[in-house]
Parts: structure tokens; C-alpha cells; sequence
């Protein structure tokens, strides 16, 4: 597991300063795929998870590939810190990030079957809930875009070391872009410090991966870095439909929403 406080910014007061030229050369690589995506498919759409990765690629297209959509779902369970990082960042770069909500009907028949938090009763009403909330917004967000960005990253999982910058995401026909994904975690967090970029606060509390609140928890030192992500189940089961849980390894949140 990764270490937050390796890596992450010791402060948010000190001033910008310029990335190094090995950071500038990853940056600058990033750019170029970015560009290059949107030359390729015209529509491309970045559907945010506001964590660290999001910080870092939202600053990376707002700032020299504004032609991307960013989108992320507000599932009506958010932490207030992330609904604040939305407002940051919107504010920051004049800019809105679309915001994309459950069906108010599909809630509510969900509550009216399982209560208000039934997610914590069984796997099966917590995939709902997650169907619900996440999954079925985040498909209508995306629909229509041949190709979507993601904040994946090599290390976080055996799997994603296979992964390309560029491949067809079977999984829905449209083409993933991860420009990120030969950047390290402290990359992450060097960019988010030198650039003064905002990010969710809770990162400083023990929450390396952030999703809904009731649904997650600070970590211990040495737990896997989602381990506090639907803590209350077993390690296999622990995802919200959006992607594969990786068998090993760190699974951060950066590869879209989660
Ligand atoms: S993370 Fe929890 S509250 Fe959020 S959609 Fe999934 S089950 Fe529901």
C-alpha cells in the first residue's frame, strides 16, 4: 500500500513553482495523447472522480485541452468535502463540470424497498443501490462519446500494468484513454503541490480512495489503499459496477467514478 503522507502535499500556503523536467516531460507526454484523442474522436468525455488523479488530469485538460467534457456524478451521498472540491474547482477555471444525478424515481423506489441505507444489508441491495446511484447516471453521462478518459495509473494493479494509453474498453464499445498511466503516485502528488492544485481534503484524514460517504472509511496504516471502500464486505465483492475489481494490489478510484 501506498503511503499518503509520503507523497502528498505538506502544505497548501507555499506558491507555485515549476514542475521539474522529468515532471514537465510526463505532463507534456499527457498532453500530447489528450490532443491527439481529441483529434482522433472529436468528442471525448472525462468522467471525474474528483480524487488525486482527477486533480491533476482536470488541470491538464482545462488547461491545454479544453475541449474535453468533464463529468462526474453526484450520487445525493457524496461527502460534503467532495461536493466542496467541485465548487474549487469549478471556480478555479471558470469553468462548470457537468454534474449528473440519479433518476429522483429510481431513488426512491429503492428506498422505499430497502430503506434509506439497505446498502449496508446485503451485497445484493448494496450492487442496487450502486446501480441506481452510479451506475445508471454515469451511462447516460457518457453516452454518445466514442471515447472517455480515465486516471488509471500502471502501479496501482497487475492488471492495469498491461494497459495501453489508447485501447477499445470492451466492456461498453467506446475507446479508453489513460494518459496517466505511467505516472507514479508521488507524480500525483508533486503535480497537485506545484501546480497549488485543490483536493479532497479527506486525503489528509486516511482516505486514499473517496466514493459516497456512508460507504466509506479512513484506513489503517498498512490496509490496502480501497480497503475502506464497502468495508463491511468481503474484499471480492468490493466495487460499484463501474469497474473490475483487481485482484491485487492498490485500486485507486482515479479511473473514472467509484
Ligand atoms: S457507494 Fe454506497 S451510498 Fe453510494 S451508491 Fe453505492 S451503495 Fe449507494
Amino acid at each position: 500500500m501506498h503511503s499518503m503522507s509520503e507523497s502528498k502535499p505538506a502544505a497548501a500556503t507555499a506558491a507555485p513553482t515549476p514542475l521539474t523536467a522529468a515532471l514537465q516531460a510526463r505532463a507534456d507526454a499527457s498532453i500530447a495523447l489528450l490532443q491527439d484523442a481529441v483529434r482522433q474522436f472529436g468528442k471525448v468525455v472525462y468522467a471525474s472522480s474528483l480524487g488525486a488523479e482527477a486533480m491533476v488530469l482536470t488541470d491538464l485538460l482545462w488547461t491545454h485541452v479544453p475541449g474535453v467534457d468533464i463529468v462526474t456524478i453526484d450520487t445525493g451521498r457524496l461527502p460534503d468535502e467532495t461536493l466542496a472540491l467541485v465548487a474549487q474547482l469549478e471556480a478555479r477555471y471558470n469553468r462548470r463540470i457537468q454534474v449528473f444525478f440519479p433518476q429522483a424515481a429510481a431513488v426512491e423506489q429503492y428506498v422505499r424497498l430497502n430503506g434509506i441505507n439497505g446498502f449496508y444489508e446485503s451485497l445484493s441491495q448494496r450492487q442496487d443501490c450502486c446501480a441506481v446511484r452510479k451506475v445508471e447516471p454515469f451511462n447516460r453521462a457518457v453516452a454518445g462519446y466514442p471515447a472517455w478518459i480515465t486516471g488509471v495509473r500502471r502501479e496501482q494493479s497487475a492488471a492495469r500494468a498491461t494497459n495501453q494509453p489508447l485501447q477499445l474498453d470492451p466492456r461498453n464499445g467506446m475507446h479508453k484513454v489513460s494518459p496517466l498511466l505511467d505516472w507514479t503516485e508521488a507524480q500525483i502528488w508533486e503535480y497537485i503541490r506545484a501546480r497549488q492544485l485543490p483536493y479532497n481534503p479527506l486525503h489528509d484524514r486516511g482516505y486514499p480512495s473517496i466514493g459516497c460517504a456512508p460507504c466509506t472509511r479512513a484506513i489503517q496504516p498498512g490496509e490496502d489503499h480501497r480497503a475502506g471502500r464497502w468495508w463491511w464486505e468481503q474484499a471480492a465483492t468490493r466495487e460499484c459496477g463501474l469497474q473490475p475489481r483487481q485482484p491485487t494490489g492498490q485500486h485507486g478510484s482515479a479511473s473514472g467514478i467509484s
